[in-house]
């Protein structure tokens, strides 16, 4: 049997993603770069999307796998923050504020995350509310990674928005899905990930830490 080489992020990218402003740990954003490969592999010369972007740090990974795989990934976010990033929450960061508009601007955070790590020609940014965007899109798509507003509606839009545009072969990759509520909210458990695999279009493929890749088999 053949080995079939391990690719991996480059050092420089990951030490680009682990300076970046987000919530994706090194081991869950390794696996997010090994469901890209595998998708690459599987879903030759599809494009993929991820929904949220935020300052781009999963971006970086993903990024990093579409450009082995030639593809493109397109990152949606509105750039004004989810619910949990709002000031007063948990998750807030003052420093992507906005004083212009007094809201949250990610956008120029992503910006300058792609262009460190190289990967301008490879991820492009919209700029818009998901489901707004789902409901005009038609290309099949080879990875759909969804990390959006992590709330039951922003979830279940999620779900409906995207999951039929994954080919067969293609993969679905979920951040946050926490089985046990003591570890964490459920909404990406409830809307996305039981759903998905309820439905016997999706198979799990791996899980690790709260990321969960499932590959779509009818
Ligand atoms: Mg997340």
């Amino acid at each position: 049997m053949t080995e079939v080489p391990r690719l991996a992020v480059s050092a420089a990218r990951r030490a680009i993603a682990l300076d970046t402003k987000g919530f994706m740990p090194e081991d869950e954003g390794d696996a997010l770069f090994d469901a890209g490969i595998a998708a690459g592999r599987s879903c030759s010369g599809l494009p993929w999307v991820e929904v949220g972007s935020y300052c781009g740090r999963s971006t970086v990974w993903l990024g990093a796998a579409a450009e082995a795989g030639e593809t493109t990934l397109f990152t949606i976010d509105h750039h004004r923050g989810s619910e949990e990033t709002q000031p007063g929450w948990q998750w807030h960061d003052p420093t992507v504020m906005d004083p212009a508009t007094g809201l949250m601007e990610t956008l120029p955070f992503l910006r300058t995350t792609l262009w460190r790590a190289g990967l301008e020609e490879t991820v492009i940014p919209i700029v818009g509310r998901s489901p707004v965007v789902a409901r005009h899109w038609s290309t099949p798509l080879g990875l759909v990674f969804i990390d959006g507003g992590h709330g039951t509606e922003p979830a279940r839009a999620d779900y409906a928005g995207w999951t039929p545009h994954i080919a067969v072969g293609g993969s679905l990759v979920i951040h946050d899905v926490f089985p046990d509520p003591a570890d964490g909210g459920r909404p990406p458990y409830e809307e996305i990930f039981k759903p998905a695999l309820d439905s016997g279009r999706f198979s799990l493929v791996s899980a690790t830490g709260s990321l969960r890749v499932l590959r779509r088999v009818d």
